[in-house]
């Protein structure tokens, strides 16, 4: 039985780039210096992560020794009866984590080498660009080849063709509401076939081209684009469906080969386990603080090795240096690695997350360090805090003013 036992749990919520909300958890344990960091990045609701983790995760494991992660994940998930949700999940992933990166520091070894150990030396990384027309897309993709991408997700006017300063065809009925982000699936649909088509032209075949639907469209729309987009060849096709939808993958799959990557709004094993034992996706694209944490991704990534499926974790702006770590981590020991999605940090966050991942490349690396390798300076991380944001682009309606997901 472990000496070492969980002292104290410390949420930090901060906003290094002012419009995202950052949560990361301390773990500190009785021995002195000996502490560990998890993400509980919820963005839209971070601070309800936070109560969970004070009120209910702290009580439960304060006490408790560390070396057991899978019984405590287990214990955290069975002891609010309900399960699962991106709230619950989140805080127990931040605590999942923590107790990793403790574990990894009592060993005097990076997770990675805990899980089993390398795979690869660097992570084949994917950035996003975006633009308002086909030339301005592939103008911002060429900036990011200079630098080293090798893979770049593209979009024209972000989800749904709605940047400001695209061009929109439709009229809205009088009284329509100003809440919210209108968008035309038919505009949209036309002029990503015209995009992906007019990239591989212009860029060749070299670059890695993925693009995300982010469910703009309605399930047989959405089929008819991915049969459009196979001449183009496609890392991936990403969210053509969303999950409440997911049966449609099934019809998808008979009549294309575009390669289905889905898995970011996954909050529960059973919206994905038939997807995979199918195998009608490629790739499994997973937050991993949203479905609990690194316990249950490598669970899931050895489950979708069994059945040929590659892993793509979801990795933009809303996860922490650490959460991108504990990807990282498991990045290099899974021989069904696949591609990590990656959108660079800014010279605050590597201030505040000391040991953050580097790119070098088109590779992402960690340190060697025991754990994770990733710190915090709450003192910095305190000066910018977290705050309610408006996420009017979370809110898109049709042309007569629908709601829709996505
Ligand atoms: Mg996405």
């Amino acid at each position: 039985m472990s000496e070492v036992k969980i002292k104290k749990l410390h949420v930090i919520e901060t906003s290094p780039r002012g419009d995202i909300n950052l949560v990361c958890l301390k773990v500190e344990t009785n021995q002195p210096g000996l502490y560990g960091l998890g993400c509980a990045t919820f963005t839209q609701r971070y601070s309800a992560v936070t109560t969970v983790i004070n009120d209910f995760i702290a009580p439960l494991v304060t006490g408790r020794g560390v070396d057991s992660i899978h019984d405590i994940w287990q214990v955290c998930m069975s002891d609010s009866y309900w399960r699962n949700g991106p709230v619950l999940n989140n805080s127990i992933s931040a605590l999942d984590e923590a107790l990793w990166d403790i574990k990894g520091k009592m060993a005097g070894m990076p997770v990675y080498e805990l899980l089993g150990g390398k795979c690869r030396e660097g992570i084949e990384l994917y950035h996003h660009c975006d633009g308002r027309t086909p030339q301005e897309v592939e103008d911002n993709a060429r900036k990011l080849m200079e630098q080293g991408y090798r893979n770049i997700r593209v979009q024209q006017g972000f989800y749904g063709g709605n940047m400001k300063g695209c061009r929109q065809d439709f009229v809205s009925p009088t009284g329509a509401p100003e809440d919210g982000t209108y968008y035309d699936p038919d505009q949209y649909f036309r002029t990503t076939v015209e995009l992906l088509g007019y990239l591989r032209d212009k860029l060749g075949e070299k670059v890695g081209l993925c693009h995300d639907v982010h469910e703009r469209l309605t399930p047989v729309k959405a089929i008819a684009l991915a049969k459009e987009l196979e001449p183009f060849h496609l890392l991936f096709l990403e969210d053509a469906l969303p999950p409440e939808q997911a049966d449609w993958f099934r019809h998808m799959r008979q009549q294309t080969a575009v390669p289905i990557a889905i898995g970011e709004l996954f909050v529960n094993p059973m919206e994905y386990i038939h997807l995979i034992d199918e195998r009608l996706i490629d790739y499994i694209r997973c937050h991993l603080s949203m479905i609990g944490g690194l316990t249950p991704a490598i669970k899931l990534a050895h489950l979708c090795e069994a059945h040929g499926i590659r892993t793509a974790w979801h990795g933009p702006f809303d996860i922490t240096p650490v959460g991108l770590a504990a990807q990282l981590h498991l990045d290099l020991a899974c021989s069904n690695f696949g591609i990590q999605e990656y959108c660079t940090m800014t010279e605050l966050e590597r201030d505040m997350f000391p040991g953050a991942p580097v790119m070098r490349n088109g590779y992402l690396y960690v340190n060697d360090k025991p754990g994770f390798g990733v710190d915090i300076d709450e003192k910095l991380a305190t000066k910018y805090p977290a705050h309610y944001n408006d996420n009017a682009w979370l809110r898109p309606r049709l042309p007569d003013g629908t709601t829709v997901r996505g």
